[in-house]
């Protein structure tokens, strides 16, 4: 395996659990995750063992906190442990203090827990566009030397339009640098289309996927794709499955939200497969250490690139 600038594919993990979260939505209040954490995480450390590739885990504190064993058995299968934040919040909607709080309590909970350091982080719901830099600074500040939340295309939830799509180290306001890992993305009809991971990878067919990654490979172009733990599962999965006895919710919302939870969720596991098998893979970390031995000279953040 050539762990040099030609790999330029990334498996990341965004570790958390769907019933946890759900169920904080419902409730604001965080209750133990799903049991099924433990066999969606057996079947991704069986997968990348078969393959013998290493994987990218951006973990979830709230998650953490409860399986702390399971992030040391990550750990211990030498994939590269990274920071999700704590409480799964968009973090455009919190103050400046609130989302220090979040990336601190992460830091500590998760460092602690490994017994070493993390390099980086990813914001849940991708939620860094030019209205919170500042939270670049703040990983800056905490250590971490890369990031990677930033969709380079404008959506309807997150995302910034036609941000860089290289992994590129830039200087910030407060004076350190940071690499920024963009989340791939691909065109369709002229259309802009984040193709590396969620509902879009499971609604696409394979072999349009294998198109796009061959096109990318050729060009040698960074390919970062993300899944959850939840669409690697093998069986059907309800939200509501730890909500405690006698808890009042929409069934409605419910449905809608487990429809979306299980539909096409059998193709990732094949498809992530074939990828793993077919391309030379390295973690974020090792990306973002690549980026700064090979810049000279860091870019100065802005928007549009
Ligand atoms: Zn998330």
């Amino acid at each position: 395996m050539k762990d040099d600038l030609n790999s330029t594919f990334t498996l990341s993990i965004d570790w958390e659990d769907f019933g946890q979260l759900a169920y904080r939505d419902h409730s604001a209040k965080v209750t133990e995750p799903l049991k099924t954490i433990d066999r969606q995480t057996g079947i991704i450390l069986d997968i990348l063992s078969q393959t013998k590739r290493k994987a990218t885990f951006f973990i979830l504190g709230m998650l953490a906190q409860y399986r702390p064993d399971l992030v040391k058995k990550i750990a211990k299968e030498g994939h590269e442990i990274a920071l999700h934040g704590q409480h799964h919040k968009n973090m455009r909607n919190l103050s400046k203090a609130d989302a220090y709080n979040d990336l601190r309590d992460s830091y500590k909970l998760i460092t602690d827990i490994i017994g070493g350091p993390v390099y980086g982080y990813r914001a849940p719901y991708f939620s860094i566009d030019e209205s919170n830099f500042y939270v670049l600074e703040m990983l800056a500040d905490l250590g971490l030397i890369y990031d990677s939340s930033i969709f380079p295309i404008k959506l309807k939830r997150y995302g910034i339009e036609n941000f860089n799509t290289k992994d590129t180290l830039y200087e910030l306001p407060n004076g350190k640098s940071l690499v920024e890992l963009p989340l791939t993305i691909s065109q369709w009809n002229n259309k802009k289309i984040p193709v590396a991971g969620g509902g879009y990878m499971r609604l696409f067919p394979k072999f349009y996927l294998d198109r796009i990654f061959r096109d990318k490979n050729s060009k040698q172009q960074n390919v970062m794709l993300y899944l959850h733990p939840y669409e690697f599962d093998t069986q059907n999965l309800n939200c509501t499955d730890n909500y405690p006895p006698g808890e009042n919710y929409s069934r409605a919302k419910t449905f809608l939200f487990n429809m979306r939870w299980n539909l096409f969720r059998n193709s990732i596991t094949p498809k992530i497969c074939s990828l793993l098998e077919d391309y030379n893979f390295i973690t974020c970390l090792k990306k973002a250490e690549n980026v700064k031995t090979n810049t000279y000279s860091p870019t100065i953040l802005g928007c549009p690139q």
